[in-house]
């Protein structure tokens, strides 16, 4: 008999098998489809041994300490400080936009308060900003927008900003001075050998069993247990019984070539619509390994596929809100992580959803006064 059937080996089923195994003594079955742990940060040595992510790029950075440190039980990290260009006009520019983007891009140059003033002679003032567009227009005007935004938005989505949310574009700052770091985050690091590691450490535990390249509906009558943490898409869950939640997917185009360096950053991004691929990472700069040779990864957004990213439309909000709501009904039940909530979370935030919701379940589990011998028969 196992406590906890856990449906999902990624942060947020791997964090809340290792809190319930290690700190509360808890048997844990945990089972994913896929046939290796860690979820879409799952990182492997390719066939040159060289170690790549085979769901697209993940770099690590939270503000948080408690998170930083409770990942920290399970990896030494190496310092990291991610850096995005972006092929625009020929050129190869820092993004997030900030003042050398600017002066490259037009041969100008401008100090921070020449900046200032350029942006505040572009921008386009609006009021109030709904679409990622807006956004965009609203800090840095037409030409920016058109130049790094707009075909990098209609390709990664398939729509166009002026139909997306704001806080898809909300999310990216611009900068005034030469800072040149993608995140500004207190932490940013990497896991020195990677995520997958960590997650092995993390699930190395006698109460935890893994089951592996299993969907869960195949064991779930099965095998015993009282109770069930899910992680997976929360509309499959519920047999897509309102429809279906869209998703943005992505294809991975994975190369190995030889030479030590094959582009001068982590990350290049290719706004233009005309080049199919939305951005090329290079591996070695994220986890710092020497090799004679590299690996890189294309990436290209696809409408069908891996559900990678929720699309942050009004009408889609309201479908999972349907969803959501038959959540709370059932007891010993728990949804958690990025499917479950239908919501683009960064990966610190899905350990913080998964450690929130630890306590919220050792909260209910522990005996009410004068309760004691009743709850701890029951539990
Ligand atoms: C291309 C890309 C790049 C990203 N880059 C970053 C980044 O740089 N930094 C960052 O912080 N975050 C990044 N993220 C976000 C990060 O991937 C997520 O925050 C994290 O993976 C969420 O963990 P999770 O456990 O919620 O979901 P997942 O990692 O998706 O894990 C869910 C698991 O559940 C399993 N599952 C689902 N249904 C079933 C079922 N029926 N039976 C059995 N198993 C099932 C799935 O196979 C999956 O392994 C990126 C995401 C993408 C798509």
């Amino acid at each position: 008999m196992y406590d906890y059937l856990i449906v999902g080996a990624g942060y947020a089923g791997s964090v809340l098998a290792e809190r319930l195994a290690r700190d509360a003594g808890k048997k844990v079955l945990l089972v994913d489809r896929r046939p290796h742990i860690a979820g879409n940060a799952y990182d492997h040595p390719d066939a040159a041994g060289i170690l790549v992510h085979k769901y697209g790029p993940h770099i690590f950075h939270t503000n948080s300490k408690e998170i930083f440190e409770y990942l920290s039980q399970f990896t030494a990290w190496r310092k990291f400080e991610h850096k995005v260009l972006a092929f625009v006009d020929g050129q190869l520019l820092p993004i997030p936009i900030n003042l050398d983007t600017v002066n490259r891009l037009y041969g100008l140059k401008l100090d921070s308060a020449g900046l200032e003033k350029f942006f505040a002679s572009v921008r386009e003032h609006v009021d109030p900003i709904r679409t990622s567009e807006d956004v965009v227009l609203n800090a840095v005007g037409r030409d920016l927008y058109e130049k790094f935004f707009r075909g990098y938005t209609r390709k990664q989505w398939g729509l166009d900003p002026s139909e997306l949310s704001s806080q898809v574009t909300a999310r990216i700052p611009t900068r005034t001075n030469r800072d040149d770091r993608y995140f500004g985050d207190t932490y940013q690091s990497m896991p020195l050998h990677g995520f997958t590691r960590m997650f092995e450490n993390m699930l190395d535990h006698e109460n935890i069993t893994l089951e592996l390249g299993i969907d869960y509906r195949e064991l779930k009558d099965s095998v015993p247990y009282r109770e069930m943490i899910y992680t997976g898409p929360i509309d499959e869950f519920f047999d897509f019984r309102y429809g279906q939640l869209p998703y943005r997917s992505l294809e991975f185009r994975h190369e190995t070539h030889d030479m030590a360096v094959f582009q001068p950053g982590p990350v290049v991004n290719y706004p233009d619509e005309k080049i199919e691929h939305t951005r090329v990472t290079e591996f070695k700069y994220l986890t710092g390994q020497k090799h004679t040779r590299t690996s890189i990864v294309y990436e290209y957004p696809r409408a069908e596929g891996d559900p990678y990213y929720p699309i942050p439309r009004p009408q889609n909000a309201e479908l999972n809100a349907k969803y959501q709501a038959l959540v709370n009904d059932t007891p010993g039940l728990y949804f958690v992580g990025r499917l479950a909530s239908y919501k683009y979370y960064n990966m610190d935030q899905v350990v913080g959803q998964a450690l929130t919701l630890y306590a919220k379940i050792m909260r209910q589990k522990r005996p009410r006064k004068g309760n004691r011998a009743k709850a701890a028969l029951t539990f």
